[in-house]
């Protein structure tokens, strides 16, 4: 059965985006030095559970965007309009926040706490 529009299909753009951040979690920084500089591939952290789009983000560049429990980095082409908003755009991702219910979700599912 298809999703109906609106509060249903937002909860669920918004828990794909905590699954796909969760693998990202896992992913541990190499150790050598001048760690926090080197590019690590991410998976897309958009709403589309089918998405395998890998993005290259530094750590210290996933650090600050995981500052934020509400923000998530993306496919600039990911963007949902109905769950985010994007409040940064780099070179190589977006960087998107979430509101209102994805938010809370989100802050909810943050595995940092
Ligand atoms: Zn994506």
């Amino acid at each position: 059965m298809p999703q109906p529009e609106g509060r249903t299909s937002v909860r669920q753009v918004a828990l794909n985006e905590v699954v796909s951040r969760e693998a990202n979690e896992r992913v541990d920084p190499p150790a050598e030095a001048g760690w926090d500089l080197s590019l690590v591939d991410r998976v897309c952290e958009c709403g589309d559970a089918d998405c395998e789009a890998r993005l290259r983000l530094t750590v210290a560049e996933y650090e600050e965007v995981r500052g934020d429990s509400r923000r998530f980095a993306i496919v600039h082409e990911h963007l949902v309009h109905a769950a985010e908003r994007v409040v940064e755009r780099r070179e190589r991702y977006s960087v998107v926040e979430k509101f209102a219910e994805a938010a809370a979700i989100a802050e909810a599912h943050d595995p940092r706490g």
